[in-house]
């Protein structure tokens, strides 16, 4: 059995474990990424919205408070990741254009109605708007849409692109091991290392446990699970492609649309989604989700009948009970990023400055401070750990996350 010694060993890299890669770096430390496929993940699949606002449902002020603390931090991340792995600014498609709200029919109004009456009590900053109003704003809005709101509050980014920037920033200065943990290693109590699938052990002064939906096979004190979800990749002219995020309800089905920035040849890609699923992860995409992500998508804008199918894509979210992320120390020397479930994406930035704190780097300026006592408060794995915590199992108490 071969050995390798590290300051940091991170497990998983998808977006959230690179991030950490990154910021352990940045801290000076030597790292090793350990992951048989990175960026295969839930990342691969993420549409991109950087939503707080409407991702905030009833109940959730607690996740409110982590998005609205991380979007703070996106642009310094973007343009600090940018400058980092030495790409021009914009590369990983951070646009802050806000978000439009449609509902299909009246009942839909009825629920976006619900949802803005708790972001103004939240003061969130949404506000309903005419059917008209919201095609002044995309042209291709549907005739048929009820109703509909402008959400200023919320905005998106290209997972894929900051998976790949990530990736060659990490590649050009720590290690990249393509293997799977297959244990944790324990000595008095605390996590001094990890062993891989081929037997190689590596002894690490702390290890970030970053393996997404699986993250819960590795210690029982991150109950994570697979909760799959498919987008869809379509290439529109930019004269029929709405140009900011536009999501909705139809007959009760939520359905997004998220645009990367135009090409040089007049065109967008545009990516639709999501369904939501309690079931194993198998990356296998159902017909009859493609199909309602169609049909729910066309009734919205019916233009984009026009636009090439490209890809479909299925991948699961990283669930927690109760589905706020895991983010801090577990164990001595076990550091948890994981359960970012549908707003992985949105908590990148927030993440980056609650690892730079356990690393002793004191978070950059006061967003980021605010950000990582956010962290302390919301996302402390350790609230699995009391047995009275009364978590109860999302798998009764989730109602089909959007993002
Ligand atoms: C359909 C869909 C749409 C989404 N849309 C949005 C959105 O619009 N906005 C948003 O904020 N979020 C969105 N999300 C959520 C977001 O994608 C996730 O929260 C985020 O990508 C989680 O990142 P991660 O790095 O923790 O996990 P992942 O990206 O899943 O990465 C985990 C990594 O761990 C590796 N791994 C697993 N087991 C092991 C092991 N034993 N050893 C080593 N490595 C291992 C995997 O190979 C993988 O690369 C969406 C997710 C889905 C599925």
């Amino acid at each position: 059995m071969s050995s390798h010694v590290c300051d940091v060993l991170v497990i998983g890299g998808g977006i959230i474990g690179l991030t950490a890669a990154w910021r352990a770096l940045e801290a000076g430390a030597s790292v090793v990424v350990l992951d048989p496929s990175p960026g295969d993940g839930a990342t691969h699949a993420a549409g991109g919205m950087l939503a707080p606002v409407m991702e905030a449902g009833f109940g959730e002020q607690g996740q409110a408070r982590l998005g609205t603390a991380s979007l703070a931090l996106w642009p310094e991340f973007a343009e600090s990741l940018e400058r980092a792995a030495g790409l021009p600014p914009g590369a990983v498609g951070l646009e802050t254009a806000g978000t439009l709200a449609l509902a299909y029919d009246r009942d839909d109004l009825v629920e976006l109605r619900r949802l803005l009456a708790l972001h103004h009590e939240w003061d969130l900053g949404s506000a309903e708007i005419s059917p008209e109003d919201a095609r002044r704003r995309v042209p291709g809005v549907g005739p048929r849409v009820a109703g509909a709101a402008w959400v200023p509050g919320d905005h998106r980014a290209d997972p894929r692109a900051a998976q790949a920037a990530l990736a060659s920033v990490v590649a050009a200065r720590g290690t990249l091991v393509p293997r799977a943990a297959v244990s944790l290693n324990w000595a008095d109590g605390a996590v001094v290392g990890a062993l891989d699938d081929s037997g190689t052990a590596y002894a690490a002064g702390a290890v970030v446990l970053a393996a997404g939906h699986a993250s819960g096979s590795l210690f029982a004190g991150a109950p994570t699970r697979p909760v799959p979800g498919t987008t869809l990749r379509l290439d529109a002219n930019v004269d029929r492609a709405p140009a900011v995020v536009v999501r909705g309800m139809v007959q009760g089905r939520p359905v997004y649309v998220v645009p990367r920035p135009v090409r040089p040849d007049g065109r967008r890609e545009l990516v639709v989604g999501a369904t939501s699923d309690e079931r194993e992860d198998d990356h296998l995409t159902r017909a009859g989700d493609v199909f309602a992500l169609l049909r729910d998508v066309r009734a919205l804008l019916p233009e984009l009948d026009d636009a090439v199918l490209l890809e479909t894509v299925t991948r699961s979210r990283p669930g927690s009970p109760d589905n706020a992320p895991l983010v801090g120390w577990a164990a001595d020397g076990l550091f948890l990023a994981t359960g970012h479930h549908r707003n992985g994406i949105l908590l990148t930035p927030l993440t980056a400055a609650a690892v730079d704190q356990a690393l002793g780097a004191a978070p950059e300026g006061p967003e980021a401070a605010a950000a990582s006592e956010v962290a302390t408060r919301f996302a402390d794995p350790r609230r699995f750990a009391a047995a009275d915590s009364g978590f109860a199992d999302a798998r009764s108490t989730t109602r089909g996350g959007t993002a």
